[in-house]
């Protein structure tokens, strides 16, 4: 097995070498994370297959691998160490309501395809956040418009997404045709690695199945132990295409936060946003408008203080991933915050009671 081709394939390069020698331990071996699987990794480029992380990387606080890593393993009878991971090109990280910490889904990523339907007039505004999003971890965006067998004015809503899209290139496709994957397979030269992420249904699994060009074997199976001795199988979820670039393809980079957040909400909460419709103030906040809709539900006891309460959180938690990614939303933040502050000074000024300082 020629490891050094498979790692060129993989997207090994220069200044990976270098880094790896700057380690001064030839015991360390290249290798590329390909899945990972409850604790265990799937490693590719290396005599290596499987591999745990050492102790002192958690202890350390540093950078856990993650997909697409590439790391210095130490081979090992049975499962082999990682001892570093190596610096990140990019990195995708998911934040879950409610915790804390951001999870890690995909590293070394170079360019990711925001995939859209075309049975829909696009929603700018949504492609707008999670290209922000892609630029915010390091990634290169391109949007796709998928289906366009299926769309009322392809061209036209390529120009939308065009004019929404701070230059990122903007491609209609097919999966069911075949229209636009050349173009695809244009962004991913030998070496790059490339992921999809999108809402579901609008076709990224037909796409990275068009990508392989019925290539199965990329998709082939890896087994990892389960540091008690058990080998398990499961899928391999960083892909080689036919032309020498890589695929990226996890359930958690499917599920990226942002991308559905608003929608999700918006849909989960379609009687608070029929509510909110009649509220005097379009931007009603709900919090001691004249004419507040909300607020009359809430008296009348239509709508349930706790599911209101739910909603809020969530929108919040929404604002905040906005805020950690776009940088004019965390300009505006700070300037509503410094509003907040001053006029909490002057009240407190006035009413010692209201101190909390
Ligand atoms: P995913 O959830 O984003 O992975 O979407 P899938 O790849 O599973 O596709 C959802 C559905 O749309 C499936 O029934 C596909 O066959 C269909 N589909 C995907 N791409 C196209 C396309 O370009 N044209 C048409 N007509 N159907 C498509
Ligand atoms: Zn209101």
């Amino acid at each position: 097995m020629d490891f050094e081709a498979e790692r060129a394939r993989l997207g090994w390069n220069a200044d990976r070498q270098a880094e790896l020698e700057r380690l001064g331990d030839a015991a360390l071996l290249a290798a590329r994370v390909v899945v990972e699987h409850r604790g265990s990794y799937g490693l590719a480029g290396s005599a290596v297959k499987t591999a745990r992380p050492a102790g002192r990387l958690r202890r350390e606080g540093g950078a856990w691998p993650a997909v697409g890593d590439w790391v210095a393993v130490e081979p090992a009878a049975g499962d082999g160490v990682i001892q570093h991971v190596l610096a990140r090109t990019s990195l995708l990280e998911r934040k879950r309501p409610g915790v804390d910490r951001a999870q890690a889904v995909a590293a070394n990523i170079d360019i990711v395809f925001a995939v859209t339907s075309a049975e829909h007039p696009p929603n700018l505004r949504r492609v707008e956040r999670t290209l922000a999003m892609i630029l915010a971890g390091g990634a290169r965006p391109a949007v796709v418009l998928n289906k366009i067998d299926l769309a009322g004015d392809a061209d036209g809503d390529l120009r939308a997404l065009a004019s929404a899209s701070g230059g990122a290139p903007c491609i209609g496709t097919s999966a069911a045709t075949g229209a636009g994957v050349q173009a695809l397979r244009a962004l991913l030269p030998p070496g790059a690695t490339g992921a999809l992420l999108g809402p579901s249904g609008a076709g990224k699994s037909s796409l990275v199945n068009a990508l392989l060009g019925g290539d199965r074997l990329a998709t082939g199976a890896v087994r990892v132990s389960d540091g008690k001795g058990r080998h398990t199988t499961t899928r391999r979820e960083l892909l080689e295409l036919p032309g020498g670039a890589c695929l990226i393809d996890t359930p958690g980079m499917r599920e990226l936060g942002l991308w559905d957040a608003g929608d999700g909400i918006d849909r989960t909460f379609a009687d608070l946003a029929e509510l909110a419709a009649a509220c005097r103030f379009r931007d009603c906040s709900h919090h001691g408008e004249p004419g507040c809709a909300v607020a009359a539900a809430l008296d009348s006891g239509a709508l349930d203080a706790a599911r209101f309460a739910s909603f809020e959180k969530l929108r919040r938690e929404d604002a905040f991933q906005e805020r950690r990614i776009d940088p004019r939303s965390a300009a505006a933040t700070r300037q509503r915050w410094k509003a907040v502050h001053k006029q909490h000074r002057a009240r407190s000024r006035v009413d010692p009671k209201l101190r909390d300082d």
